[in-house]
């Protein structure tokens, strides 16, 4: 029923109960994970748990905080990498954290849109404190991107920017959060075929399991508040966000293959 189109399992942080956490989140309804590399390394790890179970579907990126690593090999690398992968991210830019320079984050950044352009791939964007640089390198760079503004934390206005240069939304746990009214005023904005729903596990918990590790499970109670947001049922915003997360990220429908 449900997809959580940003979870990172494939982090240390799940090595020892990886499998419980799947199986958990299959009782809770579902269906597909999207597991997010942000580095070499975790893209690798994507590819090859996604390689074992389809339940899984990987991406190959590398995050802004990592981006000073980035050099012509590791772009070569990706490349190689994104033949199994499904998008290419997560990318962007995060000025609150700057674990980057400012300047090697744009050009980390430009670098992976312009791959997911050449390799018809969606974008997986984290932006953070930077929204001005990441919408100026999008309109730059021109034409419609497809792909997701992901864990979406900004206001309307940010949003409808997003969504006019082609991004999908998605919402994470902090949708849930007492202090998050500027972000509920979003999600009635977003368009049906446009809006996603994820865990960024093992971050940002929902508030029923805020202050855990996150996991996949506990996307229904992101997905319930969104539901409630926009005056629909859990099934009905569960249907929807899945047959969006399908489309963007060619994730197979089970019935369909049957
Ligand atoms: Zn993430």
């Amino acid at each position: 029923m449900w997809i959580d189109t940003h979870c990172h399992l494939n982090l240390p942080e799940f090595d020892t109960d990886r499998d419980e956490v799947r199986r958990r989140a299959e009782e809770e309804g579902v269906d597909a994970a999207i597991l997010v590399g942000i580095d070499l390394e975790t893209s690798r790890r994507a590819v090859q748990l996604a390689g074992r179970d389809p339940w899984f579907t990987p991406t190959v990126g590398v995050h802004p905080h990592d981006a000073n690593s980035m050099d012509a090999e590791t772009v070569a690398t990706l490349a190689e990498l994104a033949g199994s992968a499904a998008a290419i991210g997560e990318t962007g830019l995060d000025y609150f954290r700057m674990h980057s320079p400012q300047d090697s984050q744009r050009q980390a950044f430009r670098a992976q849109v312009d791959l997911a352009r050449q390799l018809e791939k969606p974008l997986i964007i984290h932006c953070r404190e930077a929204r001005e640089d990441l919408l100026a390198i999008l309109k730059e760079i021109g034409g419609e991107h497809r792909g997701v503004m992901h864990c979406f934390s900004g206001d309307v206005e940010f949003a409808l920017s997003c969504l006019r240069l082609g991004l999908h939304i998605s919402f994470a746990g902090p949708v849930t959060y007492p202090k998050s009214d500027v972000l509920r005023e979003v999600v009635p904005e977003v368009p049906e075929d446009r809006i996603l729903l994820e865990t960024d596990c093992p971050f940002l918990a929902p508030q029923p399991v805020r202050g855990r590790r996150n996991e996949p499970a506990y996307v229904r109670f992101t997905g319930e508040k969104v539901a409630h947001l926009r005056g629909v049922t859990p099934e009905e915003i569960a249907r929807v966000t899945s047959q969006n997360a399908r489309d963007l990220f060619r994730i197979p429908d089970p019935k369909e293959t049957v």
